[in-house]
């Protein structure tokens, strides 16, 4: 096993020796505690069988500790800056690719079939915070063929992806996660494990996304829409939001009584609203405008 990129010594060589500054808006965190990282590969289960898709890979602290373990390592970073210190680092393992692009306009089901025979692979990440929710969204809601999703988020972040009705945090990031997958949060990780030091606490999620759908909705998209715009107005009701941003072409009184066939009071917010509520609500306009 080669020396640690990880250790904070090692780290602040690589940086001085190349005159690497961290540019904030790239969200910019590195790990320096190994443990941490072990933890998170363990936590991924990352085995020779897997072909895993790294985001950010920065100096290539998680890259080489992925690459130790998995069969094939994919990793997309951003900063051109840092593709020539990721070639130092990594130089000695053959199994890891790295992409100079941002994630965002990635092709990643090109990834995942031609570095994995379109079989699902994993994504392992210490995310840049300033794009967890976009990430995430972009690998549930186009269903990208992934296995498990294990990340470094915000801590308040992960709990959003956890929170339940009517918690401060619950919104429709909550929905999307709990529909596709089986969330588990593995750790707290303290901002003095990285460099420079985040303001706030993080933490390891993982999403394990389900083959199937733990509930059964008649049009996904009508479903997804519904939840935009529950979220959408938080201090107004269901109705209001439904009727101002719905677009379904329901007058007031008639969503009002979609409402009322669910047994809801009209007053309902969104926020109040399970997963399974959603899709109860979703398949009693989708009946009203198929005039069911
Ligand atoms: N994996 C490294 C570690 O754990 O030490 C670095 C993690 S750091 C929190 C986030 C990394 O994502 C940085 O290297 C940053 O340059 C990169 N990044 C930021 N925005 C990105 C984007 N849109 N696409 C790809 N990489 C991005």
């Amino acid at each position: 096993m080669a020396d640690r990129i990880s250790t904070p010594s090692r780290t602040r060589e690589i940086i001085e020796a190349n005159g690497f500054y961290f540019k904030k808006n790239f969200g910019q965190n590195f790990l320096i505690d190994s443990n941490i990282l072990d933890n998170i590969a363990d936590s991924a289960c990352v085995s020779k069988e897997d072909c895993i898709l790294e985001i950010g890979p920065g100096i290539g602290s998680l890259t080489q500790v992925l690459a130790e373990r998995a069969g094939q390592v994919v990793a997309v970073e951003i900063d051109s800056n840092l593709i020539p210190i990721l070639k130092q680092t990594l130089g000695e393992y053959e199994n890891i690719e790295i992409l100079n692009q941002d994630i965002l306009k990635t092709d990643i089901d090109a990834i995942i079939r031609e570095k994995n025979g379109n079989r699902p692979i994993k994504v392992v990440a210490n995310l840049p915070y300033y794009i967890t929710t976009p990430i995430l969204m972009d690998l549930l809601e186009n269903e990208r063929k992934v296995d498990t999703i294990t990340v470094m988020v915000q801590k308040e972040v992960a709990e959003r992806m956890q929170a339940q009705p009517k918690d401060k945090e619950y919104g429709a990031l909550s929905v999307a996660v709990q529909y596709y997958c089986d969330a588990h949060m593995d750790m707290i990780v303290q901002p003095s494990c990285f460099m420079p030091r985040p303001k706030v606490a993080s933490a390891v999620i993982t999403l394990k996304v389900l083959s199937e759908r733990k509930i059964a909705v008649k049009d996904e998209k009508l479903f997804f829409h519904l939840v935009k715009c529950a979220f959408g107005q938080r201090r107004k009701t269901l109705l209001n939001c439904l009727f101002n941003q719905g677009n379904f072409g329901f007058s007031k009184e008639e969503l009002g009584e979609i409402l009322h066939s669910l047994e809801w009071d009209e007053r309902i917010r969104g926020e109040a609203l399970s997963i399974y509520d959603f899709a109860r609500l979703t398949d009693a306009i989708w009946e009203r405008q198929q005039n069911i």
